[in-house]
């Protein structure tokens, strides 16, 4: 153990020094604390055992200083008999430890002891701190993860969007939300018009790649605020809070449109694709429920396949029984 005795009393100073080495010790000595500064600006140690009364830098400025200099060195404070106000403040100020100065220099069989002690409690004191980095570290790591799984549970593989579950989830959501503020809550359930073709033609792949591009695409044109969700195949569902039937239907017709126009591109060819909508919304009487909801949709998506596809058709309650 390598010990840094500062003290201005030349005469004390040398007798601790002596009484350490006897035990062992490497022990080195300043005779102000601005020796101390230097000294420790060039080589480490492990404890620094500090006189308490200096002139210029006391004991206590000087772990001031030490700290200031992001020096962590354990320091055990030398204070004169009867001087408990300064054990206080030296402990407050970071102090490892104390010892009294007595007159028949007693105090200097306890240095060992109280040196041993304080670079146990330093040693410690860095354990914990890594433990501690390590527990920040862990945790981040903990909560990175747990948004991943929670993406990944509410999220469909292949196209990036919501899947059925969370759809339903929310489905629930916004229509306790709808009821309790009286908004209006519409969904429009779609379908890719003779995709089987595309599957048949090309392979799963490439049918795979063009519903991740319809859903992007599909994606890109609604509102952060709305919900879509890949239904099942090539059906995909869109939850659209505070939006009546009538825009909802405005809405639909646009997407008809984006897609009948978009240019899906597979190597040197491109791919024209059409789709077919379905619309209700809460506002239709037989609307009772979330799933009352979602029939009167899917008959909706029904009815614009037998009138030929690449068509929207929605209910209402003036053509439910069309
Ligand atoms: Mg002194």
């Amino acid at each position: 153990m390598k010990v840094l005795i500062v003290d201005d009393d030349e005469s004390h100073a040398e007798l601790t020094q002596e009484r350490l080495q006897k035990e062992g010790l490497t022990v080195d000595c300043a005779l102000s604390a601005e020796e101390c500064l230097e000294k420790v600006s060039t080589s480490t140690y492990d404890v620094i055992i500090s006189d308490y009364s200096m002139p210029r830098i006391s004991g206590l400025d000087l772990l001031d200083e030490l700290a200031n200099r992001g020096i962590d060195t354990p320091v055990i404070m030398i204070t004169g008999f009867g001087d408990e106000k300064t054990v206080v403040q030296a402990m407050k100020k970071g102090a490892y430890d104390y010892v009294v100065k007595e007159p028949d220099l007693g105090h200097l069989d306890l240095l060992p002891f109280i040196l041993k002690d304080a670079r146990s409690k330093y040693r410690l004191q860095k354990e914990n701190q890594k433990l501690l980095a390590e527990l920040v570290t862990k945790s981040r790591q903990l909560e990175e993860l747990n948004i991943k799984l929670t993406e990944l549970s509410i999220t469909d593989e292949l196209t990036r969007i919501y899947n059925y579950r969370f759809f339903q989830l929310m489905l629930e959501k916004e229509w306790d939300r709808a009821e309790r503020y009286e908004r209006a809550l519409s969904c429009i359930l779609f379908d890719i018009d003779n995709f089987k073709r595309i599957n048949d033609l090309y392979g799963h792949p490439v049918g795979d790649k063009i519903l991740r591009e319809l859903a992007d695409l599909i994606r890109r044109s609604i509102r952060r605020s709305d919900y879509l969700a890949r239904y099942g195949g090539e059906e995909f569902v869109i939850l659209i809070p505070d939006s009546n039937l009538h825009n909802s239907i405005k809405i639909a017709e646009k997407l008809r449109k984006l897609i009948e126009e978009h240019a899906f591109r597979h190597a040197d060819e491109l791919l024209r694709l059409t789709i077919s909508l379905g619309v209700t919304s809460n506002e239709v009487p037989q609307a009772k429920s979330p799933s009352a909801l979602v029939e009167l949709v899917d008959k909706a998506l029904y009815n614009a396949k037998r009138d030929g596809k690449n068509c929207v058709r929605f209910i209402s309650s003036n053509n439910l029984s069309d």
